[in-house]
């Protein structure tokens, strides 16, 4: 299987790294896509924590916007991380950044407050386990509808995955790609078989 990791801006190296660590358990290959030619052929995509408004600029000019949410609608899997969770929203509450309503969710940019603010919060999620879960300048959840909640910080949700038409998009917002443990990416990877 092919899992793209959108190589516009942010953490796409530790996500590369990640599933080259996985790579031969799962029989996977990272490919890193920033075009409609890239794009074909993946059985997975990776939308990595960075700067909203950046990728979705860049995903607007590089005209992938639509072919990724038409992918998807398709029954390509998304793994969407921070930055990555707000792109997937329906509503972002913010004009600069329009989600693809691949999870029907309202998202809060920049809640938790400056990069400062950063922090690491023991959480437990479902089917995965025990997690160290680090938010920077972490977005907060405030509605879901049509998504199960697999963990809550503060009664708000932090990962959440679609249950409606594609079952295999998931957003979080925090950084799995930065603790060193690969579960909630082997939880992805497993969902697309
Ligand atoms: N605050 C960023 C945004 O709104 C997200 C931060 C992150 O991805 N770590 O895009």
């Amino acid at each position: 299987m092919n899992i793209g990791i959108l190589n516009i801006q942010g953490d796409v190296f530790e996500h590369y790294s990640m599933i080259k660590k996985l790579s031969k358990k799962f029989n996977i290959n990272p490919i890193t896509v920033n075009n409609a030619k890239t794009l074909s052929n993946l059985d997975g995509l990776i939308i990595p924590g960075g700067e909203s408004t950046v990728i979705y600029k860049f995903l607007l000019q590089n005209d992938i916007y639509d072919r990724i949410t038409e992918m998807a609608n398709e029954g390509m899997g998304i793994m969407g991380t921070c930055a990555g969770a707000i792109i997937l929203a329906k509503n972002t509450n913010d004009d600069r950044v329009k989600g693809m309503n691949l999870i029907n969710m309202d998202i809060k940019r920049n809640a938790y407050g400056r990069q400062i603010n950063s922090f690491i919060q023991k959480i437990e999620i479902k089917n995965v386990g025990n997690f160290d879960a680090v938010f920077i300048r972490a977005p907060e959840i405030e509605n879901v509808h049509d998504a199960d909640i697999l963990a809550e910080y503060n009664n708000n949700p932090v990962i959440v995955k679609n249950n409606k038409r594609n079952k295999n998009i998931i957003a979080m917002t925090f950084h799995p790609e930065l603790t060193g443990n690969t579960k909630v990416h082997e939880f992805f990877i497993n969902n697309l078989k």
